[in-house]
This record gives C-alpha cells, sequence and structure tokens, in this order.
C-alpha cells in the first residue's frame, strides 16, 4: 500500500493536494507539524468526502526526527508543537477517528501509554504507529532490535523504523527487520532515507512493509530519496510483470519457494559464480538466483542474509577468514583449514564450511592417486593452506614453496611438513607440482612461478589459475611432458559443492564446466 504524505504550507494547499491524492493514495499522512495553520476536522472531513477507502494518518513530528526532510523545501515551515499542544493533537485525530496516529518512541512510554488509552477508550478505531527515525545513520541490528521492541511493548499497532543509509548494507539490516516483525506477528513500516536509501522503498513491500511512502512529486518529498508515486506504481507493475513477483509478495517475503543465493566479496565484478550457478539452478529446476554483492560491511550483509532468508552464500577474497566470526557454527574442516568459503542459512543460523579443498581434491583425483605422493605446493596463502589440509587428510605428502619465508616457514610449522624458499625451487624433487599464486594470471599471461626448466622432474603440474585455462606454467610443463589440469575443475567443483550443500542435490558439473568455458573463450577471444 501507498502513503503520500500531504505536507503543503497552508490548509488551503493542503485541501487541494488532499482532492488529487485521494485518486491515487492507499493512505495520506496529515503531517501537521508541516501545514503550518493546518485545521485537523477540515482535513479529515475533506479526505472522507472523497474517499471512504483512503486510510488516514496523522503525525505531527518531532522537530529533531523531522529534520530529516534536510534541503527539502518542506524543511524550512516545520511548526514546533509543546508537547501537550501535540498530544491534544493526536487525541483530536482519535476523536475524529484517523485509521493511525504516529507517536516517536522518544516521546517516552507514558506519553504513548496516554495516547493508546485514549484509542482504547474512544473504541480502538485509531491503532498507533510508533515510529522510530534516525536521521544521520543507522544503527546496528541489535539496536534496531531493541528498539523494535521497545515499540511492541508499547503497544504499537505498527512499528515504523526510518534510518538514514550511509551505505548500502544499511538497507539490509533495516530490511532485515521485516522479516522479523513477521515472525513476531506484528505489523511493520520499515526503510532507509537517503540517496542510498532508494533501493529499500522498493525492496521494503516486496518483503511485507505494511506501507511505503511516496510523494505526490519530487517538490512534496517528506525525506530525502523518497520515490514518486508515478516512480513506484511502475516499479511494482514492473515487478508484476517479473517472473519473481508473480508468484505474490507473499512469497518474497516469506522465502518459502525462491532459493535465493548470494556471493560476498569485494572485488566480484569480475566473477564467473554468477553464470555458473544461475545455469546450474535453472538446470536443477530450482526457483531461485545467485548473485554478486560488492561488500564493504561484513556483519551488516550476514544480517541480511538472515533477515531476507537468502538460503546460501559463497565467501571470497577479502572475507574467507574474518567471516568465522559471525558465523554461528563452523564445520570442522574449515575449522582446521581456518577459513569459510561457503555458509549455510539454517532458518537464521548460519554455518561455514570450505569445498575450496575439496575442489581442488576433486580436481587432483581426477588427475592421480594422492596417497603416499609427493606435492610440491607453490605459495602459502589460503589456497595452498586448503591444498595442505586434502593433500595431508588423502595420505599425500605436502612440501611447502613460498617467496615469503616467514609465511611459508608458518604455514609448514602449523601442519608439521618441510618449507623451501621459492628461490631453491629446483633442488626440490616431486610426484606433482601445484601453483597456488596468482602468478600467471590474465592479464599477466607471461609470468610463472618456475622457469621450463625446473619442471622436468614433475610428472603432474596443476595450475589453481584458470584464466586463461592454459597458462605460462602449464604450458612449458607440457612442453616438458607433464600431466597438467587447470583450475577450471577446481573451481566447477568447490562451486558444486556448495550448491551440494546449498540444496541437498547433486548439481550438473559437465553443465557447469561448459558455460564457464565458453566464457572463458570469448574472454580470452
Ligand atoms: P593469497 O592468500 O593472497 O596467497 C597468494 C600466495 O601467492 C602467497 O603465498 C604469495 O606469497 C604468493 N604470491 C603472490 N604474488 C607472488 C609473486 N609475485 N611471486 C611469488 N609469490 C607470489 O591468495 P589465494 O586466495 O591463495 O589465491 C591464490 C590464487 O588461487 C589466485 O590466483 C586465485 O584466483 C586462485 N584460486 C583459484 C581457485 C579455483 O577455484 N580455481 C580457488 C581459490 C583461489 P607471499 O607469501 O610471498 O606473499
Amino acid at each position: 500500500m501507498i502513503c503520500v504524505p500531504i505536507t503543503a504550507k497552508t490548509n488551503k494547499e493542503a485541501l487541494r493536494e488532499i482532492k488529487r491524492c485521494c485518486a491515487f493514495a492507499d493512505f495520506l499522512e496529515l503531517r501537521m507539524d508541516l501545514i503550518a495553520d493546518g485545521n485537523l476536522s477540515d482535513l479529515i472531513a475533506a479526505i472522507r468526502s472523497v474517499s471512504d477507502s483512503v486510510g488516514i494518518i496523522v503525525t505531527c513530528r518531532k522537530k529533531e526526527e523531522a529534520l530529516s526532510a534536510g534541503d527539502l523545501p518542506q524543511a524550512k515551515h516545520i511548526a514546533e508543537y509543546s508537547k501537550t499542544e501535540k498530544m491534544d493533537l493526536l487525541k483530536k485525530a482519535i476523536d475524529l477517528k484517523a485509521d493511525f496516529v504516529d507517536i516517536e518512541l522518544r516521546e517516552g512510554s507514558d506519553a504513548i501509554a496516554k495516547l493508546r488509552n485514549y484509542c482504547v477508550k474512544l473504541g480502538g478505531v485509531t491503532g498507533l504507529i510508533i515510529s522510530y527515525h534516525d536521521i544521520k545513520k543507522t544503527p546496528s541490528v541489535a539496536k534496531l532490535i531493541e528498539i523494535f521492541q521497545q515499540a511492541v511493548e508499547n503497544g504499537a499497532a505498527v512499528v515504523k523504523i526510518v534510518t538514514f543509509a550511509k551505505i548500502a548494507e544499511d538497507n539490509l539490516k533495516v530490511l532485515g527487520m521485516i522479516p522479523y516483525a513477521q515472525k513476531n506477528s506484528q505489523k511493520i513500516i520499515a526503510m532507509c532515507m537517503g540517496h542510498e536509501g532508494r533501493i529499500s522503498r522498493i525492496a521494503a513491500p516486496l518483503l511485507g512493509s505494511y506501507l511505503s511512502f511516496a510523494a505526490q512529486d519530487f517538490c512534496a518529498q517528506s525525506a530525502p530519496g523518497q520515490l514518486t508515486v508515478s516512480q513506484m506504481r511502475q516499479i511494482n507493475n514492473l515487478m508484476q510483470d517479473h517472473r519473481l513477483s508473480n508468484k505474490s509478495e507473499a512469497v518474497l517475503s516469506a522465502g518459502q519457494d525462491l532459493q535465493n543465493y548470494v556471493l560476498l566479496g569485494n572485488p566480484v565484478a569480475q566473477s564467473l559464480s554468477p553464470l555458473m550457478h544461475n545455469a546450474a539452478l535453472q538446470e536443477m529446476g530450482i526457483d531461485g538466483r545467485y548473485s554478486a554483492f560488492c561488500v564493504s560491511n561484513l556483519e551488516s550483509a550476514l544480517c541480511g542474509i538472515k533477515g531476507m532468508n537468502i538460503r546460501g552464500a559463497s565467501v571470497t577474497i577479502p572475507y574467507k577468514v574474518s567471516v568465522m566470526e559471525y558465523l554461528d557454527e563452523v564445520d570442522e574442516d574449515a575449522l582446521n583449514i581456518g577459513a569459510v568459503n561457503t555458509i549455510v542459512n539454517n532458518s537464521g543460523h548460519l554455518i561455514g564450511y570450505n569445498t575450496d579443498w575439496l575442489g581442488l581434491m576433486l580436481m587432483i583425483r581426477e588427475l592421480m592417486t594422492v596417497k603416499d605422493k609427493t606435492f610440491a605446493i607453490i605459495g602459502a596463502g589460503g589456497t595452498a593452506l586448503a591444498a595442505v589440509y586434502g593433500i595431508l587428510k588423502e595420505g599425500g605428502l605436502p612440501v611447502i614453496v613460498n617467496r615469503t619465508i616467514a609465511k611459508g616457514k608458518s604455514l609448514s610449522n602449523k601442519f608439521n611438513c618441510p618449507f623451501y624458499s621459492l628461490a631453491d625451487l629446483g633442488k626440490l624433487k616431486a610426484d606433482c607440482l601445484i601453483n597456488t599464486t596468482p602468478l600467471g594470471m590474465y592479464p599477466h599471461t607471461d609470468q610463472t612461478p618456475a622457469e621450463a626448466a625446473m619442471l622436468t622432474g614433475y610428472k603432474y603440474v596443476i595450475d589453481v589459475i584458470y584464466n586463461p585455462l592454459k597458462t605460462r606454467l602449464l604450458r612449458d610443463a607440457e612442453a616438458q611432458g607433464c600431466r597438467t589440469v587447470s583450475g577450471l575443475d577446481m573451481f566447477v567443483h568447490q562451486g558444486a559443492e556448495q550448491l551440494k550443500l546449498w540444496t541437498g542435490i547433486e548439481p550438473p558439473r559437465a553443465l557447469m564446466k561448459k558455460v564457464v568455458t565458453e566464457r572463458l573463450g570469448k574472454i580470452e577471444g
């Protein structure tokens, strides 16, 4: 339902606005703090004379919360009511049978209780919207929950939470309150102000926010970032044409049928995971989407995953380690490795897994047996760690080779295996060489971690890089007669193992490999 705030400067102009807006609004909000000489009886009568069905909200915003209007023209004519004047005005709205009166949580429990009792005394026709505005920022999720609980305890018919979004993730925090309220069978209006908050004004009604606020036109905006009614209607119409919203808002809000997944990282623009996962989801007949999110605040993003019932997430650079502190549970392999690349959302309980090591091992198993074989692993970062862990688990013998000695030694000490500096790679003998450094990755395709002459002793050479599919290392290794494999299979397997954790269904690995290979072919030209 769309609510249009009446923000005219004078009673006369407000009466004109009412006549115009009744035609397209589900609710009108009489902003008595903005209508300088507003006559409440006249204004309510004017609405009722045009329509019985348009709902009426009477609001007399506290100046400090109304200042969210910022440099909007309405900011210049905010009237300041004393607490008594305001209470009298809201009581009058109850006398006049407005559908709702809006009172700020900051007015305190006593004032709210008086108003609530007055509503009850007059037959309970009018409900209380208990509102909270933060015009400068978005508080933490814990604080938002506290605000919500206070509003409920004070008898809100509808809880209203509106904060200022400084960054995109603030929307997730506030939107997460909508399903939270629904679980508590509580009506809620929740959205963010400001340019960054505009997306929440579109998403909130889809998630089940009781009302969304839209201006008649840009001149009548009552909060920064507010869309116009025509924009809101256009978006709603577009959403109705969209496959997802044909299933009704209820499905979106409850997230019962849709299975949505996300990639959390920074940057994510070049990631091939959305292409691969969406092809797999479609083939598996799962109604859902996988989308990449460039995240700057990990904690907020994880709150959003819970709040919006996102079923699972992939985690990539730079969050594979830091994400662990925000999860409810981490599985044993991921704990041992010390990194998580997969999250399963089990009805709000977030469990972390690591499928990188498994992806790598599945790839190696297709090439060779692991038991009792020696593996020279170049690199000592996250992928090297996953490789050492998997190889040891399957009875292989990893040897670490790294540029930075301290980092290499630290990994070798952790897993009690030998270490060589990169400069000494030539002195090492092993069955298989695995590159886990980015050396040779597009666009630096002329780079290699090991010169061709050093590759003669290896039967197998593996590169975790998959862009390009054939790195300089692999080309040199093939020329030396080694059997080689690129990181593409690891990428496909780690992604497939994610899908298996999320859905319990075996994903179409061949298709996943095909779509990524085709895309890489186009990239490589
Ligand atoms: P990371 O944690 O940053 O570790 C990178 C390692 O590479 C470090 O040990 C670093 O050595 C070494 N290194 C970087 N630049 C080097 C250079 N110029 N010369 C010598 N050594 C260098 O990275 P990661 O997460 O392990 O990722 C590494 C690679 O694996 C990336 O290319 C990534 O795309 C790929 N990867 C592929 C898959 C897949 O599915 N195929 C999955 C995950 C990762 P220092 O310790 O000396 O800094």
